[in-house]
């Protein structure tokens, strides 16, 4: 026999037992982001290398371990880790920046980072997620961010928690970057190699090292004084202030947390992070933020804008298991002629119904039919001479006779 082939490390079908859920939180997503207003982009899993370098930070972990990168007649080719970068090139490449802002985005789909495979981490895996384009006010933030949990609550997650802090401007936070810097300065030795890397090019992204000795130099008093310290200039403050006044009034329960800082480059001002007690070390859901900086950064207007993305798999694994669903019915007959009549009368009305394709014996139709349907249509040689079909409730057991002109699943 020839060998197996199996699926990549870090991949993963979604088999037929489990595609009800991801098409269920699909549709609860269509609705709930629809209902805000956004309408689907969906953009190519291929892109430029550039976008992503350019785009989500040459400091980040995805742009310097996690992608997935090669070459095509002579272009380099990735394939996309996150979708921000997309969408924004998109944005920028269609002019929307024509339309009346806000421009409102939202997308699904799989995204690739080369990650060691863990519970809650794939190399494939999928991301939904909302863009808006063109409102630098903290109401934009604060509709984003309702957003996520109206979507949330859809799915059944009512009780996850809502984290936020604010990172300032560019301004404010060089500031803010230079004061943690010299605070360290003195354990820089001490640091893991990612913190010492990073030390120079994104200090803030150090206190988002989960790394323990790492984490002790920066429980420690004087540096706490540093992060815990209000470094947002007035505007930078007052917006933090505005959006949790809108969170506040709307009845979104949420958190500060000044250790938050994400970890990709462009945010500015809010970023947030969605997360579950039930996930283990993978706990984040959801993450997103403002990135005032991005569309300029990628070569359109400057343009205000903020989002998140969700990690598909990490949303259903929280999900209460559901049964595949049955076909409306299940037509039980020697006569495949006449069922595959009947199936299509039914089927053209938008019932899901299947038959024995294979001379089957009559008791195991009927059999098969009490496994994989709601209804058994029984279709014997009375039936097929009056007109009529036998339909048998299968949870039930009550069986009545119709007129096949009447009949409805
Ligand atoms: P993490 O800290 O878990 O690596 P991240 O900051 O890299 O998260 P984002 O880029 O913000 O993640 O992606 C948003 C969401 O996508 C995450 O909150 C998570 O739910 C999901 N996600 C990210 N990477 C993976 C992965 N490798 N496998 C499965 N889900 C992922
Ligand atoms: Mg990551």
């Amino acid at each position: 026999m020839a060998q197996i082939i199996k699926v990549l490390k870090g991949t993963k079908d979604i088999l037929p037992q489990d595609v009800d859920m991801w098409q269920f939180v699909e549709e609860k997503a269509q609705k709930i982001f629809g209902a805000y207003g956004f309408k689907e982009i969906r953009t190519p899993i291929i892109e430029v290398t550039d976008l992503f370098s350019r785009g989500v930070g040459d400091t980040t972990d995805i742009v310097n371990k996690e992608m997935y990168t090669f070459e095509k007649s002579e272009r380099s080719i990735t394939l996309r880790p996150e979708n921000t970068a997309g969408v924004v090139r998109s944005y920028i490449e269609n002019g929307m920046a024509r339309l009346s802002a806000p421009v409102k985005l939202w997308y699904k789909g799989p995204m690739f980072r080369y990650e060691r495979p863990q519970a809650g981490r794939q190399r494939q895996f999928h991301q939904v997620g909302v863009e808006m384009f063109g409102i630098k006010q903290p109401a934009a933030d604060a509709e984003v961010i309702m957003s996520a949990v109206d979507f949330l609550k859809s799915i059944g997650l009512n009780d996850l928690e809502v984290e936020i802090n604010s990172l300032g401007c560019p301004k404010c936070r060089a500031e803010f970057k230079e004061k943690l810097k010299s605070v360290l300065r003195p354990y820089l030795n001490d640091l893991c190699e990612d913190c010492q890397n990073r030390y120079e090019k994104n200090p803030l992204r150090l206190l988002d090292c989960k790394v323990e000795d790492c984490q002790k130099i920066y429980s420690k008093p004087e540096i706490q004084k540093v992060i815990m310290s209000d470094f947002l200039c007035d505007e930078c403050r007052e917006h933090y202030t505005e959006l949790k006044s809108y969170l506040d009034a709307m009845g979104v329960k949420y958190s500060e947390n000044k250790l938050l800082v994400r970890g990709l480059d462009y945010y500015t001002r809010t970023v947030f992070e969605i997360k579950s007690n039930n996930l283990g070390s993978q706990n984040a859901v959801c993450g997103g933020g403002r990135y005032d900086g991005l569309v300029s950064q990628l070569g359109g207007e400057d343009t205000p804008a903020v989002g998140f993305a969700m990690g598909m798999e990490r949303l259903i694994s929280l999900l209460p298991e559901k049964n595949s669903k049955k076909l409306d019915g299940y037509i039980v007959s020697n006569n495949t002629q006449e069922a595959f009549k009947l199936a299509q009368e039914l089927r053209n009305q938008g019932c899901s119904v299947e038959f024995d394709l294979a001379n089957k014996k009559f008791t195991k139709q009927l059999e098969k039919a009490s496994k994989v349907a709601q209804k058994a249509l029984i279709l014997g040689e009375d039936e097929i001479s009056n007109g009529q079909v036998s339909v048998k409730n299968l949870e039930t057991g009550e069986q009545i006779v119709v007129d096949r002109k009447n009949l409805k699943l």
